[in-house]
């Protein structure tokens, strides 16, 4: 069996969702997803350029090999741009291998753990009582989990995820469109004396069912996280999310020694590399990597095993970056994983995004149930995708109110 053609596309609704779609000798094909958001023509570039070349005329059904030829032979390892390469093409080699085998990937991966996967909603609000009003939205449609993200009194710009006016929503796209990005303003003090009250006075209102999280968005320093994290204890947080910048491995090591507020952190993480020490010394609680750009279904189910020797449970990101091709894959390790912990869901479900991406994954009830058609259980229309091109983005870039550059 052999690689005969492989495609990659840019576009979506709104969205420059990154798709690769891999054909064979058989008729089978397998799709994966590239997409790295603001980021999204440099794993395109890498796939046509460098990896294609090489996939045409290999077998298949030999997912790891092709794995270990791509990650070793790149001599320059690791890397979002990469890894998002890499993992578009392992995604779709197992997308081939679930459809040779006629079963659905958790299948392939040991079967189902769990009916259904636990996914949070986010929450978003200019002030509390908006977000309260947002919270109680989604607590109606259904949902056990929400990550809440409110605006700072006094603060001069939003910050991170949190809409202008109230009753507003952020939009991930035409809020950072152009490839010069925003900058918004950030004030730790304010935002350390507002937050853990706001926090307690939500599990107040919602009680102690309903699955608080927060993203601090990496803005804290170590010791900064330390105070905050026993600051937020009598909220119950499900989590607290990235307390300090990702890159360095030892910065939670102070709010461990301080709070039992259950940390995750690793939306920006690329390899095992990145999380082996935060893991096996258990200094978070979940992980939170993502297929695409942590190298594909290979590598990110080794580290959900090494994950589960340390207690550490699964948090897989689930931006609106994500096409529904990642989201599947996700899908399927979130039904097998012995050591689940929630999926980050926001919802793909327009019209537009169904008929590019068809499946009959479903959310119920604040549960997400994985589909049993073969591979990844979602299909990729390409007359669909005709309609749509790349437009240039970026994220906020984010500034102290002296100016200086801060951590986004
Ligand atoms: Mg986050």
């Amino acid at each position: 069996m052999k690689i005969t053609n492989a495609k990659v596309f840019i576009g979506g609704p709104g969205k420059n969702y990154v798709t690769l779609k891999i054909e064979t000798d058989q008729g089978v094909y397998g799709l994966g997803d590239a997409t790295l958001n603001n980021r999204e023509t440099l794993p395109a570039a890498y796939l046509r350029d460098y990896l294609i070349p090489n996939l045409i005329g290999m077998d298949p059904r030999n997912s790891e090999d092709i794995w270990q030829f791509f990650y070793r032979g790149a001599y320059f390892r690791r890397g979002p741009i990469a890894m998002a390469a890499f993992g578009a093409i392992d995604m779709a080699l197992w997308d081939i291998k679930g459809k040779l085998a006629n079963m659905p990937l958790y299948q392939l991966f040991g079967g189902k753990s769990r009916e259904g996967a636990l996914v949070y909603a986010h929450a978003t609000g200019a002030d509390l009582e908006d977000l309260m009003d947002s919270i109680s939205y989604y607590v109606e449609q259904g949902y056990k989990a929400v990550r809440v993200q409110c605006g700072i009194p006094g603060m001069p710009t939003a910050s991170y995820a949190v809409p202008e006016k109230k009753g507003d929503v952020r939009n991930y796209i035409t809020d950072y469109a152009g490839i010069r990005p925003k900058v918004e303003v950030w004030d730790s003090d304010r935002y350390m004396r507002f937050m853990p009250g706001a926090l307690a006075e939500i599990r107040d209102r919602f009680g102690p069912e309903l699955k608080i999280l927060h993203d601090v968005h990496h803005r804290l320093t170590p010791r900064e996280a330390a105070v905050f994290a026993r600051a937020v204890e009598p909220a119950d947080l499900y989590w607290l999310e990235d307390p300090t910048p990702a890159d360095d491995q030892d910065a939670l090591r102070l709010l461990r020694q301080h709070s039992t507020v259950p940390v995750a952190i690793g939306e920006v993480f690329n390899s095992v590399w990145d999380c082996n020490r935060l893991i096996e010394q258990e200094l978070i609680d979940f992980i939170r990597v993502a297929v695409s750009y942590a190298g594909g279904i290979t590598h990110v189910k080794r580290i959900v095993d090494l994950a589960g020797l340390h207690h550490v449970r699964t948090g897989f990101h689930g931006a609106p970056s994500h096409s529904p091709i990642c989201m599947a894959a996700q899908a399927h390790l979130n039904a097998w994983a012995p050591n689940f912990g929630i999926q980050e869901y926001l919802v793909l479900g327009t019209p537009e995004c169904d008929a590019l991406f068809p499946s009959a994954h479903r959310m119920e009830n604040g549960l997400f149930h994985v589909s049993d058609a073969p591979g990844l259980g979602v299909d990729f229309d390409e007359r669909e995708a005709a309609r749509y091109s790349y437009t240039p983005g970026s994220h906020p870039v984010v500034r102290l109110e002296d100016g200086t550059m801060w951590n986004y």
